[in-house]
């Protein structure tokens, strides 16, 4: 056994042969900056955890001086790793819990006794009374054209709770005895901001919408530590296998703010997050009932406050200022609903924009965006502030008045663009019509204005795919390939800078992360080609390789031994 001396001895040997922090050089391949001139350069030199050189390949080499590790990019493509503007992670690992109900082109359930059928698996292996979960069915999407009623679920068990959640997370639906244990029945009214649907006789009917989800207390489909843990370890993996370097969540309670926050102390989570606190936190801390976490900097940030002005158009809660293209019920007229009444929604705003916060606001249909800039317009007005960067989570029907005044406001919109993809067909078909759907998530309109904008994947609303929602932004076609207003396609630089650099802008750190520049963050990731070559196939692109403060946290299998 070595004495402690010699130990002591051999560790002084060791730092005196290392020379300052590791050196890495990247050559052979396009390195896109996203820097404000969009720079592509040959070389890019990290030194520890951060980005220490950008440019030629000879001056790199210089720059290596014979002690960085050199990697040959080999025509791949590097760029700065993918900033989550807006998710919910660990939500991408909600399957370690809940039974996965999607439909093609995520899943496979097309019909509602498959659905039936996979809960009564569920239920065969679970112990009678306890609840079984599920996630991301789609009511216009199975044969049935409708949610699944408590009678469906009721034959997949009576023995064992049941709530499922609608692909939106706007909806539930629930069997017999899950409404008996909330004690939720014909008499209980629909909570403000929400519905309780019911059948003719006046029974609720399984489904309930927005606020009444709330019924469904969290501590009943709360996953356990261990379960926890798993979704978290599957999240982290699914993001850096998508180039993410940056997850967010858009809207944590207080345990999900500390656990996080833990989570990354203890090495579970290899990415970097934004949290940010749902409004009943954040005005709970206002009034002095609990204090927040401060994260765990540069690894976990506490980002903006989270409102939720209206739902989902495709579950047909968002807040439209014109009628549904096809309305579900009887009613021609119907617009959907706000979740906060408007009065509500601008002392809330107001209230947490004094106390100098960063508001984001949910807001899909046009009605509930009026809702929303009269609200951050009149918190302006109240306190003036400086830079707020306020945001329109969504912002789907944004029409050119309301970006006009996103810009003046200096509001930033952040666009799930997958829904042209998604649910474009349908938003043309059955929502919205034809002509409000070609005008869905207006990047262009808003790059023309100049104004910054985001985009978001929303997960697990849809899978983690930062490059399928630059495609989608370049390409603007739905799932069956129809063209979903093409006149608001934007550049490829234009749609990569909405997962980078602007996302980093819109969470207040463009100065550290985003873009490759000397001394920002070495969060980066190698791509198979590079995006600005053949845009139309650029959901092909391979994520090959995802770095974190300059080391490599996850690697591909394709055509290496050592990977994730
Ligand atoms: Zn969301």
């Amino acid at each position: 056994m070595p004495s402690l001396a010699a130990v002591a001895l051999a560790l002084a040997l060791l730092g005196l042969a290392g020379c300052g922090p590791e050196r890495t050089l990247y050559v052979g391949g396009p390195v896109l900056t996203m820097d404000a001139d969009d720079r592509s350069v040959a070389a890019l030199g990290v030194e520890g955890d951060r980005i220490a050189f950008v440019g030629g390949d000879a001056e790199g080499r210089r720059w290596a001086d014979g002690r960085a590790r050199v990697v040959d990019l080999g025509g791949r493509a590097l760029l700065p790793g993918f900033i989550d503007a807006h998710g919910h992670f660990p939500g991408a690992g909600i399957y370690v819990v809940h039974v996965d109900l999607n439909s093609p082109p995520i899943g496979d359930i097309e019909r509602m006794d498959e659905l039936v059928a996979r809960l009564r698996e569920r239920a065969r292996e679970t112990p009678a009374g306890e609840w079984i979960t599920g996630w991301g069915y789609d009511d216009t999407l199975i044969a049935e054209k409708r949610h699944p009623s408590r009678a469906d679920l009721d034959a997949a068990s009576t023995e064992h709770p049941i709530v499922l959640f609608h692909v939106s997370g706007h909806l539930v639906t629930t069997n017999t005895l899950a409404l008996e244990s909330l004690g939720i029945d014909r008499d209980t009214p629909d909570p403000v901001g929400g519905v309780i649907r019911r059948d003719a006789a006046g029974d609720p009917d399984g489904v309930l919408e927005e606020s009444a989800i709330e019924l469904v207390a969290g501590d009943l489909v709360q996953p356990g530590l261990f379960d926890t843990v798993a979704m978290v370890r599957e999240a982290d993996r699914l993001y850096l296998a998508s180039g993410t370097t940056t997850a967010q969540n858009g809207w944590a309670a207080a345990e999900h703010l500390t656990g996080l926050s833990w989570l990354s102390r203890f090495g579970l989570v290899n990415l970097r997050m934004v949290l940010w606190p749902g409004d009943v936190v954040a005005l709970q801390a206002l009034d002095g009932e609990l204090e927040l976490p401060a994260g765990n900097p540069p690894w976990v940030r506490m980002g903006a406050v989270k409102l939720v002005a209206d739902g989902s158009i495709q579950g047909y809660t968002g807040y439209l200022k014109r009628p549904y293209h096809v309305p579900p019920g009887d009613d021609p007229e119907y617009r959907g609903y706000p979740r906060i009444p408007r009065e509500t929604l601008i002392e809330n705003v107001s209230r947490l924009h004094a106390a100098g916060w960063q508001v984001a606001v949910h807001g899909n249909g046009d009605a509930s965006i009026d809702d929303i800039l009269d609200a951050f317009e009149e918190a302006q007005r109240r306190h003036p502030r400086e830079d707020t960067r306020h945001v329109v989570i969504h912002a789907q029907m944004a029409r050119d008045d309301q970006l006009d005044r996103m810009r003046e406001l200096g509001v930033i919109p952040s666009f799930f663009m997958l829904h042209t993809y998604y649910w474009g067909d349908r938003h043309r078909d059955l929502f919205m019509g034809p002509e409000r759907a070609a005008r869905m998530s207006p990047a262009r309109s808003a790059a023309d204005r100049g104004i910054r904008f985001t985009i978001h994947n929303d997960t697990p609303v849809v899978p983690m795919e930062p490059l399928r929602s630059v495609w989608a932004a370049v390409n603007r076609r739905s799932s069956s390939g129809a063209p979903i207003g093409p006149e608001q396609r934007i550049p490829v630089l234009r749609a990569l800078r909405a997962v980078t650099l602007d996302a980093a802008y819109q969470h207040f750190e463009d100065d550290e992360k985003g873009s490759l520049e000397p001394g920002k963050l070495a969060d980066l990731v190698i791509l198979s080609r590079s995006p600005l070559e053949d845009p139309e196939h650029i959901d092909e692109i391979e994520v090959v390789e995802t770095i974190v403060g300059g080391q490599t946290a996850w690697r591909s299998c394709t055509g290496s031994g050592d990977c994730d």
